[in-house]
């Protein structure tokens, strides 16, 4: 058994064990495999293992696995989105977590409308606070959200956030918690096309935190594919 599926065996046995003693179902978290960086090669061993959603960070290496990985893959666009790139992905992709403006949204669904198809996305939200990370502030989230609702080929499906780096998964739990409550908020207010069912939160370092606060989607790319080298 090669390195990527003794890999994955490891972390769907930690999903499941924390489902389990989470008392959630395990078929509501998405395993979501980063595979930025990693060849063909290795995307193929998880994918026969039966993983069928990947997640990449760079427009162009996303389109280029694109066209040589099998058609069933369902792409995630996890990575900074600039609005001159949307058009590259739009109608491709199955999600795009990282929407961080409403300029951005307006792109997609100026692109969405040519195409004549909803393109699915979510609200990166910088719930850490962090300077160096992209995403809305948690105070701006509602106003947000009511703006891009208008755009009718964009649907708001839930929230996104990467969280700070932590040594200790659990050090996230709080992060993870607040951005459950964000999401309430925005639910309770019964926006039109707009739906909080997915909540793409959890990395190698804290996907066991997120489950427990109410994942729906993990990404976990290192843990999987070994570590990255982006000097090559
Ligand atoms: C790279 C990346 C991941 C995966 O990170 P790992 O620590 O390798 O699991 C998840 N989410 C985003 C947004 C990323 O850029």
């Amino acid at each position: 058994m090669g390195e990527v599926s003794n890999n994955l065996k490891k972390v769907r046995k930690i999903i499941k064990d924390t489902c389990e003693s989470a008392g959630r179902n395990e078929n509501e978290v998405t395993l979501v495999a980063v595979s930025k960086t990693k060849p063909n090669e290795m995307i193929m061993e998880a994918y026969n293992e039966g993983v069928r959603d990947f997640g990449e960070n760079y427009v162009q290496e996303l389109v280029e696995k694109m066209e040589s990985l099998p058609k069933d893959i369902r792409w995630h666009m996890i990575g900074h989105l600039q609005r001159n790139k949307v058009k590259y992905i739009v109608g491709k992709v199955k999600l795009i977590h990282s929407i961080d403006s409403v300029r951005l949204a307006a792109e997609i669904n100026k692109e969405a409308e040519k195409l004549g198809i909803i393109q699915d996305i979510l609200l990166e939200i910088n719930m850490g606070r962090e300077e160096t990370k992209f995403g809305i502030m948690e105070e701006d989230a509602m106003d947000i959200v009511k703006e891009i609702a208008e755009f009718p080929h964009v649907r708001i499906m839930g929230l996104m956030t990467s969280a700070p780096y932590v040594v200790d998964s659990d050090e996230n739990l709080k992060i993870f918690h607040k951005i459950m409550g964000l999401a309430v908020d925005i639910k309770n207010e019964n926006v039109d096309n707009v739906y909080m069912g997915v909540m793409s939160m959890g990395m190698s370092q804290d996907f066991v935190a997120a489950i427990k606060e109410g994942s729906t989607m993990i990404r976990v790319g290192s843990l999987i594919f070994g570590q990255r080298n982006y000097n090559k």
